[in-house]
């Protein structure tokens, strides 16, 4: 299977797999309530142990079978993957893996220092999307629930900015009452650094973060009240499935993106699988159940029959859960019951 490219199945919506979204740990130093509320999350909730974990040996197994069915860009998310101990030979075994030529990593930066910085991207990490919802050390703290401090997140995006990544790019979810008053300061710190600021739709991710429709803070409204300040024009995708609407500065001031799955669901064009740290597929960010591929992995199962497994769990896919909620189905179906994974267990 090495090398040898595979039919690229397309799942019933006729949607290629090209991504595949990776969760190395469910543990995280902050506790966002959008993703990981304390009161859920805090004191006494058990985290997956070690040997529950994906070694490095069965994930990149795993990436180069998905590899030979045309998956060409991975990314690293968590929890926080940077508390996964020797991430950098993870990265390492996977820029290995023949046809992946992207890896890109989700981080809140807290841990990002310069020598890890360095590090990641010798092992082959080409881009970088930090987390960072404020600027005011108040808003920011409200919203993580810790007290790391908001500099050592700003440092980090620093170092990150100062080494050769092909991309760094800073999402800020915005919740309407929360920090829809951070999105100027956000655009003042980061237009002409570089960096391109995404702001994410607040998103009913989860089953812990209080979502409601009269929380979100439209794209459309970020837009307006960005370009009533700093003048943008609307920028083609990057490439077919870009996740962000591309904005760019009239200026020359840079980039911005926004990502809408509650007022815009971009369901047609996702091409998104996600693997838990245990190594459970799942084909949509708000499924209610996963695939196990672990017990695959470490009961002997052929390469053959796992590759099997992949295709035929895509080809079935059917998810549009952004769109069944939009057009306003109630709650949208779901197969397997309605507790949907946490995003802390998946990554986003
Ligand atoms: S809701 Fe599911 S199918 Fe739609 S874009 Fe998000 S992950 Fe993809």
């Amino acid at each position: 299977m090495t090398g040898s490219t595979i039919q690229n199945p397309t799942d019933t919506l006729d949607r290629p797999l090209r991504d595949l979204r990776i969760s190395v740990t469910d543990r995280c130093n902050f506790r966002c309530g959008y993703c990981m509320p304390r009161e859920i999350f805090g004191k006494g909730y058990q985290f997956l142990r070690q040997d529950q974990l994906l070694s490095f040996e069965e994930i990149t197994r795993l990436v180069r079978l998905f590899a030979g069915f045309g998956v060409r860009k991975l990314r690293l998310t968590g929890g926080e993957p940077l508390l996964r101990r020797e991430i950098t030979s993870l990265i390492e075994m996977l820029a290995g893996v023949d046809g992946i030529d992207d890896i890109a990593m989700t981080t809140n930066a807290s841990l990002l220092t310069r020598e890890r910085t360095q590090a990641l991207l010798d092992a082959g990490l080409g881009r970088l999307n930090i987390s960072l919802d404020a600027l005011d050390p108040a808003v920011h703290a409200r919203i993580n629930e810790v007290d790391t401090p908001l500099d050592a997140v700003l440092d980090g995006i620093d170092n990150a900015l100062g080494e050769g990544f092909s991309s760094v790019k800073i999402n800020m979810v915005v919740q309407k009452g929360i920090n829809e008053g951070e999105i100027i300061p956000m655009v003042e710190r980061f237009r002409h650094s570089g960096a391109i600021l995404r702001f994410i739709e607040f998103m009913d991710v989860g089953n812990h973060n209080q979502w409601s429709l009269d929380q979100v803070f439209t794209a459309n409204e970020i837009i307006r009240l960005i370009d009533a300040r700093y003048p943008v024009e609307p920028v083609e995708a990057n490439y077919h499935g870009e996740v962000a609407r591309r904005w760019r500065f009239r200026d020359g001031g840079g980039e911005v993106g926004v990502i809408s799955s509650i007022s815009q669901p971009f369901c047609r064009d996702c091409s998104r699988a996600r693997l838990s740290a245990i190594g459970e597929l799942y084909t949509c960010l708000f499924a209610t159940a996963g695939h196990d591929f672990r017990d695959l992995l470490r009961s002997g199962a052929s390469d053959a029959q796992i590759a099997q497994r992949i295709d035929s769990l895509w080809r079935a896919r059917d998810d549009r859960y952004s769109e069944e909620r939009l057009q306003g189905l109630g709650r949208p179906r779901q197969k397997g019951g309605s507790v949907k994974v946490e995003m802390s267990y998946i990554g986003g």
